[in-house]
């Protein structure tokens, strides 16, 4: 069973969209089409998002973050005192906007009272912006859950952002080579010593990544911590590049977003 298990072209889900019009036809027939409304505000939505034209100009973008983990900074173009003192495994996290409102809630509503419509706004939002941005990578990985983590919420938040974002930048998604195999306590509430000890071993990557750059997405970078620790496992498993695509990026010490 050790090569099926490590077949990773095997466990890559390429999204299929349905034949161009398709759906819209069958559902033009029977439904009128649902607009777009704002989800701050309630005011009719731009692009197709629920989200409109004002309230999409005042978004809380993170322009200044430290160019490798995005922890929000006083000036552009520097490195963060934590990553001068302790270079991460990734090499650059990608958050565009603040972990406030109404990213914060946006979030919330997703993980904590599964919003999928949350999680589409906010993954369109992602995509789109990395579109613009001209991200790129081989393979989308979605920062797995711990198994008992992911039966008591009963889906991983990352995977409904990482799928909207897969489709539009059309990368693959591997939903399964990365693993989450240690349950690991809040990270912000630990000490930076303790905080690593707890995240050693917590992923687990059974097949060969080599050559390959690969994009872990997740709602909210915190402290950088957890996907440094994804990062180490993806690269000893061969990638060449581990990019973190994150909607959010917290300002450390803000609390726990887990
Ligand atoms: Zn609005
Ligand atoms: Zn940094």
């Amino acid at each position: 069973m050790a090569e099926g298990r490590c077949q990773l072209s095997m466990k890559i889900s390429v999204y299929n969209p349905p034949p161009k019009g398709a759906l819209r036809h069958l559902l033009g027939q029977y439904l009128r089409p649902i607009p777009a409304i704002c989800r701050a505000c309630g005011d009719p939505g731009i692009g197709g998002l629920d989200i409109c034209a004002s309230c999409y100009r005042h978004l809380p973008r993170n322009r200044r973050g430290c160019v490798r983990c995005a922890e929000p900074l006083p000036a552009a173009g520097a490195l963060c005192a934590r990553c001068q003192q302790h270079l991460p495994a990734f090499d650059q996290v990608l958050a565009p906007w603040h972990y406030q409102p109404p990213m914060d809630w946006l979030a919330q509503e997703l993980k904590f009272r599964h919003r999928l419509a949350s999680g589409r706004l906010l993954g369109e939002l992602l995509g789109r912006w990395l579109q613009r941005e001209g991200a790129v990578a081989d393979v989308i990985i979605p920062m797995p859950l711990h198994g008992s983590r992911l039966r008591e919420r009963g889906f991983n938040q990352a995977t409904e952002l990482a799928t909207p974002i897969a489709a539009r930048l059309g990368i693959p998604l591997d939903r399964a080579a990365l693993q989450r195999v240690r349950a690991t306590a809040a990270q912000t509430s630990l000490p930076l010593r303790e905080r690593k000890r707890n995240l050693r071993r917590a992923f687990r990557c059974e097949c060969r990544l080599d050559g390959l750059r690969i994009a872990l997405v997740d709602d909210v970078v915190t402290t950088g911590s957890t996907a440094d620790a994804a990062a180490a496992t993806l690269k000893r498993a061969g990638a060449t590049e581990v990019h973190l695509w994150a909607v959010c990026r917290a300002a450390r010490g803000g609390g726990s977003h887990t």
